[in-house]
């Protein structure tokens, strides 16, 4: 008698505790964060697919960002402009000895008078995802990060929402070796709009860990910053990233250890980052290109729900808000 009461009283607490799992999972606010603006349906960080991801509250709004050679930061994915614009068409004597053409070899001025596109492969000349945005059509421009942070900020005034702001400084060291600390240039911009602490609905990220370090520790910014992964083995260097940073960007991918048919096992990484404090930001949740998933909704379960991820980067903003309010 004894010993069933005793098996009772562990079970009871078994399903308390996983009763208070579903509650803290259900309470946990997960951060939304629109990947190159809607990209999922408009071109890529264009303004008209920010004020988009706005409309659809996104919490926050991403920006990628390159210096122009009058160094003014552009709101651009790659240092290159080959796969979004009309470069080749408009300036073909202007690519470098490499057969490719660098934001940072143009004016804003220049810059500002390219058509922007939905992605496309240069050298087939096909946009990527082929159920998006068709390619060529309307009239996009590229525009610099104050243009987007006045639109992201005239949009929060109008509408009464608070959307953060996610810039990402891309490629330090190729920025130097050019002559240029975009770093500097940036957080010079952020501070000037009022983004400099970490209430300040800003998050800055950097795959270059020694430049984010050099971030915090050097040029003193006291924004939320994410340390962007590009492989799994960074795993190792958590602890250093948390002497910097208060979260990290990893892939998806690097959360998952393997898929079977009885499902998803995990790796360390959410439970590891969340010991050091760190929140886990994975990257990139697209309805168009489900790799190991069967649907939009498995992913974000997974990713979100089973993993424990804090939030992500998706290019459909409004499904994921969907998914995620919607009780599973
Ligand atoms: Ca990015």
């Amino acid at each position: 008698m004894k010993n069933l009461t005793f098996i009772v009283l562990i079970l009871f607490s078994i399903s308390c505790q996983s009763n208070l799992e579903k509650e803290l999972k259900s309470t946990k606010k997960i951060t939304v964060v629109a990947h190159r603006g809607a990209s999922g349906y408009l071109p890529e960080h264009t303004l008209a697919s920010k004020a988009m991801a706005h409309a659809m509250k996104a919490d926050y709004i991403e920006q990628d960002i390159v210096l122009s050679k009058d160094d003014i930061p552009i709101v651009i994915h790659d240092i290159l402009l080959d796969k979004v614009t009309n470069v080749s068409e408009k300036y073909p004597d202007r690519k470098r000895e490499d057969g490719k053409y660098y934001v940072i070899d143009f004016t804003f001025e220049e810059l500002k008078s390219l058509e922007v596109t939905e992605r496309f492969d240069s050298e087939t000349g096909l946009q990527i995802y082929p159920t998006r945005f068709p390619k060529g059509a309307s009239s996009f421009r590229l525009h610099s990060l104050q243009d987007e942070i006045e639109l992201i900020q005239g949009l929060n005034k109008s509408t009464g929402e608070n959307i953060g702001i996610y810039p990402e400084i891309k490629k330090p060291k190729f920025h130097l070796e050019n002559g240029k600390d975009i770093s500097k240039i940036v957080l010079e911009i952020l501070t000037k709009y009022g983004y400099s602490t970490k209430d300040d609905q800003c998050i800055l990220q950097c795959f270059d860990a020694l430049e984010l370090e050099r971030i915090r520790n050097q040029l003193k910014s006291e924004l939320f910053l994410v340390q962007l992964m590009e492989f799994p083995e960074q795993k190792n260097l958590l602890q250093f990233y948390a002497s910097y940073a208060d979260g990290i960007g990893p892939s998806y991918k690097h959360l998952i250890s393997s898929k079977t048919t009885s499902g998803f096992s995990f790796t360390s990484l959410v439970e590891e980052s969340h010991n050091l404090s760190l929140v886990v930001h994975p990257y990139t949740f697209r309805k168009d290109s489900l790799e190991e998933f069967d649907s939009f909704q498995q992913m974000i379960d997974v990713v979100i729900h089973k993993a424990g991820a804090d939030g992500g980067f998706t290019d459909f903003p409004d499904r994921m808000k969907e998914i995620l309010e919607t009780k599973l």
